[in-house]
């Protein structure tokens, strides 16, 4: 059996997880109970409130997604492992699991477009006693959806890159160590022109401008960065020594985006789990339902309502998760489960909140933040009606039905890779989307 093997077989449980973290420091379950802990108060700051980790977990913490090869754990490699710990963390807090440190959002452009050598420069800066954040950086002001017609420059001179724009909505931007920065070198390229750029945060010329004021996910502290006259080395431009000069670094980012809609996904799974197990002991502590007419059978019915939709929702992430964990394609599969969640996280904390009325939403602040985290998550990492594009048009272009994405082959067994294994078919251009005049699946939710 090969190493990849016994990793992604022997973890079956959050046990697992847990009893392989302790062995580097971190103790799972007192992590959880901390986040939940401080989660109203971080809620209405928007900081990370403690915080709740302890010193001995930093150094766990910060390895999370970082590949066996740069000191990652080898249990954590799998999707369906990182899924199964972001369920859990999100149970305790959505927000406050976005937020913990590690490289996050930037590990899959530094694994799809980083040479070794900037790979092991890039992971071996996580091996610290000290928080550190890495960013991801593609959205502008004026470019979310269509980041393909992206501002942001970059000029190559003497000495190495001058990037000059703005990003913004970007998670954990002003407390992010490093951020993977895309730029153009052209817009008239469109996708072809953009390149990946590894940037500290205290390269002159760049900045944290501003943390948005946000309705949910607060504790992500989505900021605006400024580029001015920035100046880079050139091995700061992430490409691999056999593809130079690398052409489609926009794969990497749609790699990326295809490697965390199920993560994210799993956060609102155990983010509704918490909604439903705080909505469940109020009631059983004797609240009584917003419609005193309902009878305990209407509320059972709408509890197991609940608790079908939450079942289906983690049921896709797992089979994503599993997929990719096979070098399976799954960019479709993705966007269907990013969709999919958080079409059930809104469902869901809306149908808590119906049931509790105003006494139960004032007894149980979880149901409302719930919801605010829900109507964040469907923007990011490409927003609802985006994602049901993608899956429109797929299901147009394909002779299978869709249903069958889904299907995978029972004996499939895992790739045997050191790295966190990244979806291999990034998802469909959306450059000019909004141009089409395609009419967009409608969103009745
Ligand atoms: C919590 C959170 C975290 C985020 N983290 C990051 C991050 O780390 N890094 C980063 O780079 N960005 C991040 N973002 C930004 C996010 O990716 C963008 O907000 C998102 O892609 C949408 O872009 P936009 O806000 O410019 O909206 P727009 O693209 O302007 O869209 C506005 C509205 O129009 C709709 N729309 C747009 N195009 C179409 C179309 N073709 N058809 C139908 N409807 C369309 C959208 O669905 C949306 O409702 C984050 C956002 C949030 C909310």
């Amino acid at each position: 059996m090969t190493r990849h093997e016994q990793t992604s077989q022997a973890v079956r449980t959050i046990d697992d997880i847990g009893a392989a973290l302790a062995e580097r420091g971190l103790d799972l379950d007192l992590l959880a109970r901390r986040m939940r802990n401080v989660s109203l108060e971080s809620d209405t700051t928007g900081q990370i409130v403690g915080p709740p980790w302890r010193a001995d977990d930093v150094s766990a913490l910060n390895m999370n997604l970082v590949p066996i090869q740069y000191g990652g754990c080898p249990l954590l490699q799998s999707l369906v492992a990182q899924a199964t710990l972001m369920a859990f963390l999100g149970e305790a807090d959505a927000s406050l699991a976005l937020a913990l440190p590690g490289p996050g959002l930037a590990m899959p452009p530094v694994v799809a477009l980083a040479s070794t050598q900037q790979q092991a420069r890039f992971f071996q800066r996580f091996q610290s006693g000290t928080p550190r954040w890495g960013a991801f950086a593609i959205t502008e002001p004026d470019y979310g959806s269509d980041a393909t017609a992206m501002r942001t420059s970059a000029r190559k001179t003497g000495r190495g890159w001058v990037l000059n724009g703005t990003k913004c909505f970007i998670t954990n931007g002003a407390r992010a160590d490093y951020a993977i920065t895309f730029a153009t070198i052209n817009r008239q390229m469109g996708r072809y022109g953009i390149r990946a750029f590894l940037v500290e945060s205290n390269t002159p010329g760049f900045e944290a401008s501003r943390i948005e004021r946000m309705a949910g996910l607060r504790a992500t502290q989505l900021a605006v960065l400024s580029y001015t006259d920035c100046e880079v080395t050139d091995d700061a431009l992430l490409a691999r020594g056999d593809e130079k000069p690398l052409d489609d670094a926009f794969s990497g980012a749609q790699r990326s985006w295809a490697y965390f809609r199920p993560l994210l996904s799993a956060v609102m799974v155990g983010s509704c789990r918490r909604v439903r197990a705080d909505l469940a002991a109020w009631l059983d502590a004797g609240g009584t339902p917003a419609d005193r007419h309902q009878g305990v059978a209407g509320v059972e019915a709408s509890l197991l309502d609940i608790d079908r939709q939450i079942a289906a929702a983690w049921l896709l992430c797992h089979c994503t998760a599993w997929k990719a964990d096979r070098g399976i394609a799954t960019s479709m599969d993705s966007s269907m489960t990013k969709a999919f969640a958080s079409r059930v996280a809104a469902r869901v904390t809306r149908a808590a909140m119906d049931l509790a009325g105003l006494d139960g939403i004032a007894a149980c602040p979880s149901l409302e933040q719930g919801y605010r985290d829900a109507r964040a998550f469907d923007i990011m990492e490409g927003t609802g009606d985006l994602q049901r594009l993608m899956i429109a048009r797929a299901a147009q272009r394909s002779t299978s039905r869709p249903w069958d994405m889904t299907v995978v082959p029972c004996n499939c067994p895992a790739t045997p890779d050191s790295s966190p294994v990244l979806p291999t078919d990034p998802s469909p251009d959306l450059a000019n989307a909004h141009r089409s005049g395609k009419e967009i699946p409608h969103d009745d939710a």
